[in-house]
């Protein structure tokens, strides 16, 4: 992999496994301006390989949710299920380093054999059941047709300085343990997928969620163990429901498709994101392109952003 590029170059990464709502449109805004108004590139990755949810059309109907909000992008768009020969290249790397170890342990055993409760949605920290073996046992385990899954050996947590949050230091081993990088179902992990696509893309810059943030040690480890430059980070709040919980289809259709299908005009919506991220006083409507020099990354309130059904009936939209 060649030298990273001087232009900031960031990136639109939707999954496929769901619509696109209200939520992920102020994270792409947010992204799609950090760069944009830098003179920098953006790309578009299509998020499809670690989920078994994949809905058909979804990575189209991603790009026209893009497309409607005003956001574009440089390059072809990448999509992970065409790229399935530079992960097991990187799993490649990691093996011969003994980085990694294959784990036959199912989701029941991890939980059973966890000795104390972790907190998150993660779900117990692994045990480190598996840890023993080396690279060579997968062939045994091969063999004797047991599945396994390919774990990384978290040795350290590397500390990050987060363009939005500040300082970040989480504890690894607290967090979750070694971790996996290669399902047993023979496909990349979110984890390694993300890092090997976000340096093969020359990706400068993430601007994500702030649910990603404890991604962000184990992913900054695969770059160290793969010897790959790591972009730097802006983990954003999220929008919530008036309930205070991440926005879900409990709260409604707030699908973009649904917005735009009632007639809802992006710039109106654009106003309400700008808005909820401090870069207009008003939430009336605006272009994407007008938002480009009124954009601050650190304007954005530090806390989740509450999405009312009354800011939705402001532009025009019933929840
Ligand atoms: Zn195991």
């Amino acid at each position: 992999m060649s030298a990273v590029p001087l232009i900031p170059t960031g990136r639109l990464a939707p999954s496929p496994t769901g619509a696109q709502h209200v939520g992920n449109a102020r994270t792409y805004l947010t992204a799609w301006l950090s760069a944009r108004s830098r003179g920098g590139a953006v790309r578009l990755r299509i998020e499809d390989i670690d989920s078994p949810r994949v809905k058909l059309g979804a990575a189209e109907q991603a790009a026209e949710d893009l497309r409607w909000l005003g956001l574009d992008w440089d390059g072809d768009v990448v999509v992970q299920t065409a790229r399935l020969p530079l992960y097991e290249a990187a799993l490649g790397q990691l093996q011969l380093r003994e980085l990694v170890y294959p784990c036959t342990c199912t989701r029941t055993d991890v939980a059973a054999a966890a000795s104390a409760p972790h907190a998150g949605h993660e779900g117990p920290a692994y045990p480190g059941t598996c840890a023993h073996r080396s690279v060579a046992d997968a062939l045994q385990l091969r063999a004797d047709a047991r599945p396994f899954a390919w774990r990384f050996r978290v040795s350290e947590s590397p500390p990050f300085t987060d363009q939005f949050a500040g300082e970040v230091r989480l504890d690894l081993a607290q967090l979750g343990g070694d971790f996996v990088v290669w399902k047993s179902a023979g496909t990349p992990a979110y984890q390694l997928a993300v890092v090997v696509d976000d340096a093969e893309m020359h990706i400068t810059e993430v601007v994500r969620g702030d649910d990603l943030i404890p991604s962000t040690p184990r992913q900054l480890s695969l770059y160290q163990a793969l010897g790959l430059t790591p972009p730097i980070f802006a983990h954003i709040p999220l929008v919530v429901g008036e309930d205070g919980r991440r926005l879900a289809k409990r709260h409604g259709d707030t699908r973009l498709a649904a917005l735009r299908e009632s007639g809802v005009k992006p710039e109106s919506l654009l106003g309400l994101l700008a808005w909820s991220c401090g870069w207009v006083e008003k939430p009336e409507p605006v272009s994407a392109g007008e938002l480009l020099p009124l954009f601050r990354l650190n304007a954005i309130p530090p806390r989740a952003f509450v999405l009312t059904a009354s800011l939705l009936r402001q532009i025009g939209y019933q929840l």
